[in-house]
């Protein structure tokens, strides 16, 4: 059986990321870019001033009450009509363009007219130093600077440093397109009430939100039996899809059907089965059309085991085909709150909280009551990794943590 490293391993070999595609910046949100992109053009584009007051010439400014001839007036998106010389200043206001010859903004707050007089200006303080509320071209960037790297989810920030360089369409690489289907004679919607033996399908509303959070698009399928002609047809709709996402019927029991049928659809098997916990069924494997592929995962039904499993592989798989990078879920280092007594030789993935204190980040193990709980997710942020060995863990013993939703 493979180890969680393993399979991780197999899921970033077999998958490649989707062709980038151009944009415009308004339906970039959320998409990843595909290339560096590199500033063609300076921030600020042009020497301004931070402040509404008046340029001088900082070496004018030598003691208090120092009187200039005012010689012109910019505001915003004016350009000087002339340079300034020493004993002359320019009134100018916030992101107008400083004047040749001034070196130096002084704020109106700390100037007077003189006499009322707007021609002339007083200068209340007694030194300005050179270069005080100016913001020279190309401080922020460079022409050549890189904006934004490669893979990188765009957020309104970056959209934003996009849009100042100018960049209308930008390479990135689309959403994909995944359909979850769950598997059970024992499930019904959420909207209903369950009879005898029954449970709702609850893994249908998370995995679809787990998507969401990985920048996919999710397509819920509803609810295949567990009997061939239902999985058959089902199967054959969500193989349209990027990746298809099925919920339970891949263990050992009776009517675990899915591994049989995904076969039968053709799709190739890359991995059943990893030694983690929960999640030792997950299957794994691909449909070849063309040149594109849809991925196929088969997540074991208890809904604990499903979760875990999207937030490993999943999510990896999701990563590689919009090229984030790194693609494999990453982890910190924490202390643990309380021992704990670790009798698995599984690797387990435990839901956990953090905590970020200022000696550092400390974890506390939710209670947990296996695959099922889901309830024990409720206040978790993380997973805790224990190693696939017995071991006694004490109070502070630093463990690894991975974050959900990262
Ligand atoms: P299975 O992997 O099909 O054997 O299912 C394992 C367990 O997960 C069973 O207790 C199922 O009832 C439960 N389960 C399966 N599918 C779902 C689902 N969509 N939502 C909630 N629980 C499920
Ligand atoms: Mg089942």
């Amino acid at each position: 059986m493979l180890t969680v490293t393993q399979a991780l391993d197999q899921i970033v070999r077999e998958v490649v990321a989707f062709k980038p595609e151009m944009v415009a910046l308004d339906e970039a949100l959320g998409l990843t870019t595909a290339q560096d992109v590199i500033s063609q053009e300076d921030s600020p584009p042009f020497d301004k001033s931070l402040m509404d007051g008046y340029a001088v010439k900082a070496s004018d400014i030598s003691s208090n009450r120092v009187e200039l001839v005012v010689v012109d007036e910019i505001t915003a998106g004016r350009t000087p009509s002339c340079d300034i010389v020493s004993g002359q200043a320019t009134r100018i206001m916030t992101g107008a363009p400083i004047p040749g010859g001034a070196d130096a903004v002084v704020p109106v707050e700390q100037t007077e007219l003189i006499n009322g007089n707007s021609d002339r200006v007083r200068i209340l303080v007694e030194s300005i130093s050179p270069e005080r509320n100016v913001i020279r071209q190309g401080t922020n960037k460079h022409i050549g600077e890189e904006i934004v790297p490669t893979g990188r989810r765009l957020r309104a920030q970056e959209l934003a440093a996009l849009a100042e360089l100018g960049d209308a369409r930008i390479a990135v690489r689309r959403q994909p397109i995944v359909a979850v289907l769950a598997t059970g004679d024992e499930l019904v919607t959420t909207d209903q009430t369950p009879g005898p033996g029954q449970i709702r399908n609850s893994n249908e509303t998370m995995l679809c939100a787990q998507v969401r959070n990985a920048s996919g698009v999710p397509v819920p399928l509803g609810i295949a039996r567990d009997n061939r002609a239902d999985l058959r047809r089902l199967i054959k709709e969500g193989l349209n899809s990027d990746i298809l996402l099925l919920s339970g019927g891949v263990s050992a029991g009776k009517l675990d059907l899915v591994p049989s049928e995904l076969e039968h659809a053709g799709v190739e098997q890359i991995f059943h089965k990893v030694r983690v916990k929960p999640g030792k069924p997950v299957w794994f494997g691909r449909l070849r059309r063309g040149s594109n592929s849809c991925l196929v995962f088969g997540l074991p039904g208890n809904p604990v085991s499903s979760m875990v499993c999207f937030e490993l592989f999943v999510r990896t798989a999701i990563r590689r085909l919009i090229g984030q990078f790194p693609a494999t879920p990453q982890s910190l280092t924490a202390r643990l709150t309380h021992s704990h007594s670790h009798q698995d030789d599984r690797e387990t993935y435990f839901p956990a909280s953090v905590d970020w204190t200022a000696d550092g980040p400390m974890v506390r193990l939710m209670k947990w009551h296996g695959s099922s709980d889901l309830q024990s997710t409720v206040d978790a942020d993380a997973m805790v990794v224990f190693p696939p060995e017995p071991k006694e863990y004490a109070v502070n013993d630093r463990v690894e943590v991975i974050l959900w939703d990262r």
